[in-house]
């Protein structure tokens, strides 16, 4: 077989499709947010999705969002972002590039500037107009750390679990 395979993902197809299945990982009923961080030479060295930290059960933990600050999961849930940098025990993540299928807030851009994270690659930016994902773009911008939109080819792909 001299022929070379056609319809072969692409890095940022590859690797937007590993943040998309880690965000199903989520037990959030409203909102699944997955990320990967890769390293310059298109390695995976982290994934991670929306959730409560390690021995914070779900079913101790409120996921509403409504109500006191208390009762919500805005004070408990750990961002998928957040969740892959601190996910990494394999040392720096100087100079590496982030996969998430949601534009970060402003919370998760001091982590991924603070990291040494130099590019996002994003799929929606649905909350573009909110005060966090402003705030978060300001950071950003005046760190230099480059975000692009990732362009979906339109490809399905199909699997069974
Ligand atoms: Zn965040």
């Amino acid at each position: 077989m001299s022929e070379r395979r056609k319809n072969v993902l692409s890095w940022d197809e590859y690797f937007m499709g590993i943040a998309k299945l880690s965000a199903m990982r989520s037990k959030d009923p409203c909102t699944q947010v997955g990320s990967c961080i890769v390293s310059i030479d298109n390695k995976i060295l982290s994934m991670g999705y929306n959730g409560f930290p390690i021995g914070c059960a779900d079913k101790d933990f409120p996921w509403g969002k409504n109500g006191d600050f208390f009762d919500s999961k805005y004070a408990y849930a750990v961002h998928s972002e957040l969740n892959a940098i601190l996910n990494y025990r394999g040392g720096s993540l100087e100079g590496t590039r982030l996969y998430v299928t949601l534009f970060p807030c402003n919370e998760c851009a001091k982590a991924i500037i603070q990291a040494g994270i130099k590019e996002i690659v994003y799929d929606s930016d649905q909350y573009a107009d909110s005060d966090a994902v402003k705030a978060s773009k300001r950071m950003l911008d005046a760190a230099k750390i480059g975000y692009r939109r990732h362009i979906a080819s339109g490809k399905q792909i199909q699997m069974e679990v």
